[in-house]
């Protein structure tokens, strides 16, 4: 886990810890000395906690405990939960895993995407969208960040593919869809599969189509920090019957049905959902449409407030987004218009007038690990030391370096209070932008 991811789910501990009470939204007098100076913070008391849980869960657990029946083999719950997703999402087959790095590494080994392939990935992103290239031995290629978006730019897709690109992998960050007309345009005109990892994008849509259904396969993550939520979990969209076997298979062992017996058709591996999992999923799926309204709605009233704030740039959406879910809200800071004020300095000031929030990723494309990866016997034996050395040079990402160093985060549970929790979030930004000048005096 990143340290950034580390941070993220500290906030989102931080934002689960206290019960529900009483949320004043004071009003940000400029006279009001800021919190992180000794005075009064804009905010006291605790954003929406995290998990949503009633009686519901509760049963639904204890059946799955009491009945025996805890693996998917011999239970029900998962395949369920998988009609359920299906048929919510419009698409023809999904299939429940452990988690979203195994939908993704399950999708993938579907493609046949192994070593010596090239696969493009946006840099900005959570690990696991990466690690699963590097799990197949294949190099993961970056395109830059589109600034403005926060998504894989598609405007430089092209010009990163090459004679051994065999995917495109595509993530809706944050819950807003990557621009699906370019990408799967690419894809037709290559004969590149896309693989949306839609592992933030729950409900998301494009021009009014759920995400994941759009490319040969999409993959979701139920991990707890998810809009819809079992601890831990993934799923697999298709409609392509083939790939939906090729993927049931490698989750299931590498086995020639859906059962437990000793007939093999392939490689594989145990990636299959436990029924407790999907027994906590159609319960949590009971609200997740609601949540969602909730979320929109919030977020598009407080971009609204924070575009009228010099110096706050609410990440936009493609015209071809027709929903977005809001897993982050992520905006742009520009220091400029906060005398200068350093981000860091920015994101303590507004943590201390109670509102959580974080710095967002770091350059993916610049972790020592992949050097690491790429130095192991395994990638030296596939690939030659030329094409390694010429990696480094093709992945350089300029507007992706300059938004890490300007993106502000909040995490969606901030976004399923009332509208008044929206007013404070923008108080707070005010507030500290109006005292900007003394904060810095203080660094
Ligand atoms: C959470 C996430 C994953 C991985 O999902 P896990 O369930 O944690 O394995 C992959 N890609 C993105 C963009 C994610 O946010």
């Amino acid at each position: 886990m990143s340290r950034n991811e580390l941070t993220r789910r500290k906030l989102l501990a931080v934002a689960s810890t206290g019960i529900a009470a009483t949320r004043v939204a004071r009003p940000a007098a400029s006279s009001d000395k800021p919190a992180i100076l000794g005075g009064q913070p804009v905010r006291a008391a605790p954003f929406p906690s995290w998990p949503v849980i009633d009686g519901n869960e509760e049963r639904a657990w204890m059946e799955v405990l009491h009945g025996g029946k805890w693996n998917r083999l011999d239970g029900d719950h998962a395949r369920r939960f998988e009609e359920t997703w299906a048929s919510t999402l419009g698409a023809k087959h999904c299939l429940a895993t452990a988690n979203g790095t195994s939908a993704l590494f399950a999708s993938l080994n579907a493609l046949g995407i192994g070593p010596g392939d090239e696969v493009i990935v946006p840099p900005y992103t959570f690990v696991a969208t990466v690690n699963v290239v590097l799990l197949q031995h294949a190099l993961p290629v970056f395109v830059d960040t589109d600034p403005e978006t926060f998504q894989i730019d598609a405007r430089k897709i092209e010009a990163a593919i090459t004679d051994r690109t065999r995917c495109i992998l595509p993530v809706h960050l944050g819950g807003s869809p990557a621009d699906l007309d370019a990408i799967l345009e690419i894809g037709r005109k290559h004969h590149l599969p896309v693989l949306e990892d839609a592992c933030q994008a729950h409900l998301a849509e494009w021009r009014g189509r759920k995400v994941s259904t759009l490319g040969a396969l999409g993959c979701f993550s139920f991990q707890a920090s998810k809009n819809l939520n079992s601890g831990e979990g993934g799923a697999i969209l298709t409609n392509d019957t083939d790939l939906y076997n090729a993927c049931q298979s490698f989750h299931n062992n590498g086995r020639g049905n859906t059962g437990s017996g000793f007939g093999y058709v392939r490689n594989g591996a145990n990636l299959r959902m436990t029924e407790f999992q999907a027994a906590l999923l159609l319960e949590q799926f009971k609200r997740v449409d609601q949540q969602s309204r909730t979320r929109e709605q919030n977020a598009a009233y407080l971009t609204k407030q924070l575009a009228e704030i010099p110096g706050i740039a609410p990440a936009r959406m493609y015209s071809g987004a027709t929903r977005n879910a809001y897993h982050l809200y992520m905006f742009r800071y520009d220091k400029t218009r906060f005398a200068n004020l350093p981000r860091s300095r920015f994101l303590a000031a507004l943590n201390a007038e109670g509102i959580p929030a974080s710095s967002g990723y770091t350059p993916l494309n610049q972790e020592p690990f992949l050097k690491h990866t790429f130095d192991s016997r395994a990638y030296r034996a596939v690939y030659p030391a030329k094409q390694l050395a010429e990696w480094v040079e093709r992945n350089h990402c300029p507007a992706n370096d300059r938004l890490c160093e300007e993106a502000v985060w909040f995490t969606q549970t901030m976004l399923l209070g009332p509208r008044d929790d929206m007013d404070a979030i923008a108080a707070a930004v005010r507030k500290v932008q109006g005292h900007a000048p003394n904060l810095l005096e203080r660094t």
